[in-house]
């Protein structure tokens, strides 16, 4: 990179304050949401370009516990790229990680579709595959797909006979737990098909939230709580563990989000990044989200650093977030810039409109080649007490809170109707 410490000033400041202007312009209720001055965080922004080199690993925080042994490998010598996907594979491997891998949640018909993509900075590189089914370690099916092939991305049957074709064993990707909340979720919304109990059980009720003449009408509490105790018993009948009901209704009332992004640099300044996802629960099948998109879940360029992405799939896509975040620090911004840079696009992508932007949430990951690092988030979490993470390991393993643009938590979309505080506090919690 060749551009002088006034350039790289004016140039962070100029693009700040356009995208921020711009942003602040078209929908002045969004300034009241941006957080004017975020924490200036411990987050190695200022180390400048070039000026020294460290292995460092940065992840999501799923990536936590599989760390020591990628960080390890990495200062031995391993590859930047074999060094993520060690990260990666954790969660891909993890059946209780109902977000990645094994044990995802699945798609609206029941099956787990899988979205991965990486690249290898030093011989630039790429590969990405999008909605297998089968294959639990899409992370390295995508690795194989520039190591064993001319092309860039693979999908649906054609990836999955790919895998199988060098070496990937085919298994079925649908844990019990993940059906049955997969289940419970097309009970939940049966009232207008034909799952779950029909007028013939002899338990039928009429739906407790189906239309009521106003002298019948309830108060909302009360219908939460008739919702929340009718999914309790379906809960039961499907077969779901006591101590795993309320997690379940969760999973169904507020479908999860969740990815892994993983990005490792050397001593010698290589580096490389991955990405690995089941993506949204309950999905279309077919759909891709951002994960597999080179330049969106996932993009590296060895001259510059290496970013990741988590959350709204369909809106990053749309401003090819990694590569923007890259592109960002080419042109001199810090990591915690770029990715704050990235996040005001997404805000322009509705105008500022909080309306919709509440229900979108973003989680960037980013790691300059010279090791200074940044997580940003568009929110502080998905709900109070649930900020988002970052995981970081240099030598020391810990876990970062990321840099919020809009103050407060974004809500989970489809939206369900406002849970009353009461019905929150008991159930919810
Ligand atoms: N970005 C992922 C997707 O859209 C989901 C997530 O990160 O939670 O598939």
């Amino acid at each position: 990179m060749s551009f002088s410490r006034r350039d790289f000033v004016r140039t962070s400041f100029l693009g700040t304050l356009a995208a921020g202007a711009g942003l602040r312009a078209q929908g002045e209720s969004a300034s009241e949401y941006l957080v004017e001055h975020p924490a200036e965080v411990a987050q190695n922004d200022d180390a400048q370009s070039g000026s020294y080199k460290r292995p460092i690993i940065i992840c999501a925080h799923n990536g936590f516990n599989y760390l020591d042994d990628a960080f390890a490998f990495l200062k031995s010598g391993g590859d930047t790229l074999d060094a993520a996907l060690r990260v990666v594979q954790g969660p891909e491997n993890d059946p209780n990680d109902t977000s990645v891998g094994l044990g995802g949640l699945p798609n609206e018909e029941g099956v787990v579709e899988l979205d991965a993509c990486c690249m290898h900075g030093p011989t630039r590189r790429a590969g990405s595959v999008g909605a297998v089914r089968n294959i639990k370690n899409v992370s390295l099916v995508s690795k194989a797909v520039f190591d064993h092939t001319g092309h860039v991305m693979l999908v649906g049957e054609g990836a999955e006979r790919f895998a199988v074709a060098v070496g990937f064993p085919r298994e079925n990707l649908l844990t019990d737990h993940s059906r049955k909340i997969w289940l419970l979720w097309k009970e939940y919304h049966s009232n207008s098909d034909w799952w779950g109990p029909g007028l013939a059980d002899p338990h039928w009720q009429p739906p407790s939230d189906a239309p009521q003449p106003p002298e019948k009408a309830k108060p909302q509490s009360e219908l939460w709580q008739e919702r929340y105790r009718g999914l309790e018993e379906h809960a039961a009948a499907l077969g779901i563990a006591p101590e795993d009901r309320a997690d379940a209704i969760h999973k169904v009332l507020f479908p999860p989000t969740g990815t892994i992004h993983c990005s490792a640099l050397n001593g010698k300044g290589e580096i490389s990044g991955c990405t690995t996802t089941s993506g949204l629960a309950y999905k279309l099948p077919g759909r891709c989200g951002d994960s597999p998109i080179i330049g969106a879940g996932c993009y590296t360029d060895q001259d510059v650093g290496s970013a990741g992405a988590t959350g709204s799939g369909e809106e990053n896509i749309k401003i090819a977030g990694a590569h923007t975040i890259i592109e960002n620090m080419r042109h001199g911004m810090s990591p915690h810039e770029a990715g704050m840079d990235a996040l005001k696009r997404v805000g322009r992508i509705y105008s500022g409109d909080m309306n919709k932007l509440r229900f979108v949430d973003m989680t960037y990951y980013i790691l300059r080649k010279d090791g200074a690092y940044a997580g940003v988030s568009l929110w502080e979490g998905y709900r109070a007490g649930h900020p988002h993470m970052i995981a970081v390991h240099d030598g020391a393993k810990r876990s970062e809170v990321t840099t919020p643009l809009f103050k407060g938590f974004s809500q989970d979309f489809p939206p369900e109707p406002k849970v009353p505080d009461e019905v929150r506090k008991e159930y919810l919690k």
